[in-house]
């Protein structure tokens, strides 16, 4: 052994997979563990020599190391994976026992116990083919989707973090080996806990209702979306798995932490509690942080001020909100100033949540409910009229709110788009309008989708905002990139992204809609014809209006656009040139000018999407990381 390694061993790494489109391959190396780095080299077996260096990893750069769950059916040399994350991603290793395993993580825990930036969540499966499979998360930069417990040398070793932490039930990733269960292809192992965050009231007789704060076991993760589970009574039936969150972990037991908002959503909550001292923590937009956010009301300011403040991390994993006051937990830390100020513009007097928010859209009505007997839908009133006809607003069942495109008749080509609407369901995302079902046994048919009570983001734009702040601007971009990233990671092209295909939810989040549906247009050639006059020519890059070829890169080159739209309050992009003097302008270059409201650095995020060749424009995975880092240093 080298004096100063460590450990040394020879192990299974699988290759990062930096392109999208590289096939992932496994290959054995030789890995060296130090104080400083760990490197791997390629490996001579018969010399037992140890031969090129292959890549290093520095110590400090380290993030998290976790067992990570094995794939389905995995070959018996890769049973054991685990996992070293540090700012490049995750590596992934196979060792060849749980032993030696176990020996590794220990070490390696042990040498990057004091970094900075120690991830507090991890994602216990792996990332393949765009997609974490433990929660089908699309972006490789998401936050873990499970806290990390405090076990064996704990959060790094932190002997007072460890103890200030309630020992949490063991969940799959730290089922004991071997046998492991193999890491299930849509979400949890069975017998999983579970915590209802909302209340879910059955719409069909096989799913069962769920009570907020009580507990549900998981028997079958049928598929993403829906579970089937027990409650307390010994009752079974389907569940929407994003009402529910793993029980004992993370924030989510506590009432001042806000899941899924963001800054202004969290400024509109506190205003509208009105009180002062009123607060509530949520995700930070830089991954894996929380922001504290607090409103104060002083004496000569009626109107009351939202303060922000990021939860900072010491190099010794304690948390702090001011300085000098560090605490070994994000609770202690709450709890301390929930009693003093110290810093802060008020203590946090008042717990304001979201918790009695409507809850979050399901995929489909109930489990396995696609085709909607029209009898069950209600008419309310009219939204407007599109491409395909007339949009109502109407209930289904008398109590959930939905939206229903009536599709003219001869306006689309209905077999085709029945087929792709199996596939729609199973798209489901925050900020993408979640496809219900349809109505395909009368005409006209009906596409009956979640209901957006703000409408479309154009007229909003264009009516709603007097004066957005840059970072609602930048927050509705955002909400669009995270969306438009998980079509790009199940390989969906939106093919006609742009404000009027977005939609504002009451509490101003933005989702996407009509994604694909633009393949179904009948007898339009205005629409489908690049030369049409309804084709869209003004969100369109040269390889689409020359030649039809759409990909994720030419969506990107239509969210540009649509960030424009964002930045200019809903104006018409190039206003004064007719779509054939565009096709001529763009093919020599021009492009869309800088909007006022719009800095450089926006500027740059919009014109690197209308690259001439699509390979250089950026991905939607980039463009979220990208807009996540400019909010954060905005709050
Ligand atoms: P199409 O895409 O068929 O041309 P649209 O989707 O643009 O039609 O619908 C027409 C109008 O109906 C939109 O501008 C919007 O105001 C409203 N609308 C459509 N879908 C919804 C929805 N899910 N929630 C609320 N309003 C909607
Ligand atoms: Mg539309």
């Amino acid at each position: 052994m080298m004096s100063d390694s460590i450990l040394e061993d020879i192990f299974i790494k699988r290759s990062q997979q930096k392109k999208k489109t590289s096939p992932l391959n496994f290959k054995e190396r030789l890995f060296i563990l130090t104080q400083e780095k760990i490197s791997y080299y390629d490996y001579d077996v018969e010399k037992g020599k140890k031969k090129a260096l292959k890549g290093t990893v520095e110590v400090d750069k380290i993030r998290c190391v976790e067992k990570v769950l094995p794939e389905e059916n995995a070959p018996i040399e890769r049973l054991y994976p685990f996992q070293i994350i540090y700012d490049e991603g995750p590596l992934y290793i196979f060792a060849k026992s749980d032993e030696v395993r176990r020996l590794w993580i220990h070490q390696l825990k042990h040498v990057v116990r004091f970094n900075k930036d120690l991830a507090q969540k991890y994602h216990p499966c792996f990332w393949v083919d765009g997609m974490w499979l433990c929660c089908q998360q699309g972006v490789k930069q998401a936050l873990g989707c499970q806290v990390l417990q405090p076990k064996n040398g704990g959060l790094l070793g932190n002997p007072s973090r460890r103890k200030s932490r309630k020992p949490l039930p063991p969940t799959p990733a730290e089922e004991p080996t071997p046998p492991q269960p193999p890491c299930p292809q849509l979400g949890p192992s069975s017998g999983m806990t579970v915590i209802a965050e909302y209340e879910y009231t059955p719409v069909n007789k096989q799913d069962l209702p769920l009570r907020p704060g009580e507990e549900y076991t998981v028997l079958e993760a049928v598929d993403a979306s829906w579970w089937r589970a027990r409650d307390k009574h010994g009752n079974e039936g389907y569940i929407p798995s994003n009402y529910v969150v793993e029980a004992g972990h993370g924030f989510e037991r506590f009432a001042w932490y806000c899941k899924n908002i963001n800054r202004s959503q969290a400024e509109n909550l506190l205003k509208a509690e009105n009180k002062d001292g009123g607060f509530l923590v949520r995700d930070s937009s830089k991954t894996g942080k929380y922001t504290v956010s607090l409103y104060a009301k002083a004496p000569g300011d009626p109107m009351g001020t939202c303060r922000h403040y990021n939860i900072c991390s010491t190099p010794q994993g304690q948390f702090y909100l001011a300085e000098k006051h560090n605490f070994s937990s994000i609770e202690e830390l709450i709890n301390y100033h929930q009693h003093n100020a110290a810093g802060l513009v008020s203590r946090l007097k008042h717990i304001v949540s979201n918790k009695a928010d409507k809850a979050p859209s399901r995929a489909g009505l109930g489990y396995g409910i696609w085709e909607i007997d029209p009898r069950d839908l209600t008419f309310l009133k009219e939204l407007g009229n599109g491409q395909f006809g007339v949009v109502k607003y109407g209930k289904w069942q008398g109590q959930h709110d939905v939206a229903i495109k009536m599709i003219k008749e001869g306006s689309m080509s209905e077999d085709d788009f029945i087929d792709e609407a199996k596939v729609m369901m199973k798209l489901h995302h925050q900020n993408l309008v979640q496809l219900y079902g349809v109505c395909t046994k009368q005409r006209p048919i009906y596409i009956v989708t979640e209901y957006l009570s703000n409408g479309c983001l154009l007229n909003h734009l264009r009516d709603s905002l007097k004066h957005p702040s840059p970072i609602q601007l930048l927050e509705m971009c955002k909400d669009v990139s995270e969306g438009m990233a998980y079509l790009e990671s199940k390989q969906y092209i939106h093919r006609d992204l742009a404000a009027r295909n977005c939609l504002v939810d009451s509490n101003g989040t933005i989702k996407v809609t009509d994604f694909g549906l633009s393949r179904y247009v009948l007898e339009d050639d205005e629409y489908t014809s690049s030369a049409g006059s309804k084709f869209p020519v003004r969100w369109s890059p040269p390889e689409v209006f020359l030649y039809c070829r759409f990909s994720s890169k030419s969506d990107i080159w239509a969210f540009g656009v649509l960030m424009w739209e964002i930045y200019t309050l809903g104006r018409m992009p190039y206003e004064r040139l007719s779509n054939t003097e565009i096709v001529e302008k763009i093919s020599t270059g021009l492009r869309l000018y800088r909007p006022q409201m719009a800095n450089d650095r926006i500027y740059t995020i919009m014109t690197s999407c209308w690259h001439e060749k699509p390979e250089e424009r950026p991905a939607f995975q980039d463009l979220v990381v990208t807009i996540q880092d400019l909010l954060y240093e905005l709050q």
